[in-house]
């Protein structure tokens, strides 16, 4: 048995048009899987699907915006029209609004916890029923060092990563039978469009992570290559409902 193959196999990463999304998504096609990315950014999506082409697989863009439920439900079925199956769903399509809890709005709160959190829900309730068809799969949702820790400009998404987790081992006791493995990861400080920004807003972050982080830097996407290539292949067959950090030893730091 060929732990890391899974020629043949489809995978979905939603924001996978770059960043984190796009590091995974190398990793998997690094094994094999032909691709779907999917975001609301046609034009950013054209380079991500030139470098994952590169590696020899096909890869194809859906356009959705994840805090739809129509969009969910279109995104597995173009998936299935274009490669007839479903095998791997990367939750991995992400947003913050970095203000003190007292000055987010109901608004802001509903986007970060839709965009974060309940458009894994909604894209794992579609994509359970496409895995049925072929006996099993692997579902992959993106937590966060706000999972396990809080801070005074991430109340909703620290809220909605804490979710991700609680939500992956709940979905990973339900869908074990049916040879389904849900697991979480938690990215520690990852340079990335998201991050450029947080830097913009949060004075001193660069330096604080750096200097936090045991291995002395920021992560960069290609990091997030071999947890999802683990993750997505046989060689986590009895690994479920885990959240995995991957973050230079940031979280076990003190
Ligand atoms: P990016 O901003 O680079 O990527 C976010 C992706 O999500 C984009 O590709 C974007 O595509 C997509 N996206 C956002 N909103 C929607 C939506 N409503 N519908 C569909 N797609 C959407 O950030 P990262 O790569 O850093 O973040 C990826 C994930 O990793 C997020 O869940 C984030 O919370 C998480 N994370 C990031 C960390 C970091 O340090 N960078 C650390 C921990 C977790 P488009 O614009 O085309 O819609």
């Amino acid at each position: 048995m060929k732990l890391f193959d899974i020629t043949g196999k489809v995978a979905i990463v939603t924001g996978g048009n770059g960043g984190i999304g796009l590091g995974m998504a190398r990793g998997i096609a690094s094994c094999g899987a032909n691709i779907v990315i999917s975001g609301r950014n046609a034009d950013k999506a054209a380079g991500a699907l030139e470098s994952l082409r590169a590696l020899g697989v096909k890869a194809e863009f859906v356009s959705a915006d994840v805090t739809s439920k129509a969009d969910c439900a279109h995104l597995i079925a173009q998936t299935e029209a274009l490669f007839g199956r479903v095998d791997i769903l990367v939750n991995n399509a992400g947003t913050s609004v970095r203000k003190p809890p007292e000055d987010l709005s109901e608004d802001d709160w509903h986007h970060v916890l839709n965009t974060n959190l309940t458009s894994a829900f909604l894209c794992s309730q579609v994509a359970y029923q496409a895995m049925l068809k072929v006996g099993g799969g692997k579902m992959i949702n993106i937590g966060s060092m706000m999972s396990l820790f809080g801070a005074p400009f991430a109340t909703a998404y620290a809220a909605s990563k804490g979710g991700i987790v609680q939500m992956t081992r709940a979905m990973a006791t339900a869908w074990a039978k049916d040879n389904i493995q849900v697991n979480a990861v938690l990215p520690g400080w990852i340079d990335t469009e998201l991050t450029v920004r947080a830097r913009q807003q949060v004075n001193g972050l660069h330096d604080s992570v750096e200097k936090r982080t045991p291995a002395g830097r920021w992560g960069v996407p290609p990091d997030m290559a071999g947890v999802a290539a683990f993750l997505a292949t046989s060689a986590s067959d009895f690994v479920t409902g885990t959240a995995i950090p991957v973050d230079g030893g940031f979280s076990i730091a003190m």
